[in-house]
C-alpha cells in the first residue's frame, strides 16, 4: 500500500485577550470536518496568552489534501489522535 494522502485541518483561532489570528493545524486521514472539530488544541499566542480551544471553537476551519511520506495522522499530534472521546456508532 502506497496510500499516503492525508488530509490537513487548519483552524485560525482569535486570540481571546488581544485578538491577534492564531493558526494551529493539524493531520487526519479524514475529511470530515466535524471529526476535526472535535479535536482540542492549545494555541500561545505572542501576548502571552495561552489556552485550550476546540476546533469546533475556530474562527475558520479548512481542509487540505495533505501528501506525506509518513502517516503523521498517527502521531500524537493528529487530529485523530487527542479526541475527548472517540466518536463512536
Ligand atoms: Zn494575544
Amino acid at each position: 500500500m502506497t496510500d499516503s494522502v492525508e488530509f490537513a485541518h487548519v483552524f485560525l483561532f482569535r486570540c481571546a485577550a488581544c485578538g491577534r489570528p492564531l493558526a494551529s493545524a493539524c493531520a487526519s486521514t479524514q475529511s470530515n470536518l466535524e471529526l476535526a472539530d472535535a479535536h482540542l488544541f492549545d494555541p500561545h499566542c505572542f501576548c502571552g496568552w495561552t489556552g485550550t480551544l476546540m476546533g469546533l471553537e475556530s474562527v475558520k476551519h479548512w481542509v487540505e489534501p495533505w501528501e506525506s511520506p509518513t502517516l503523521v495522522a498517527k502521531e500524537s499530534d493528529s487530529c485523530d489522535g487527542k479526541l475527548e472521546q472517540p466518536l463512536g456508532s
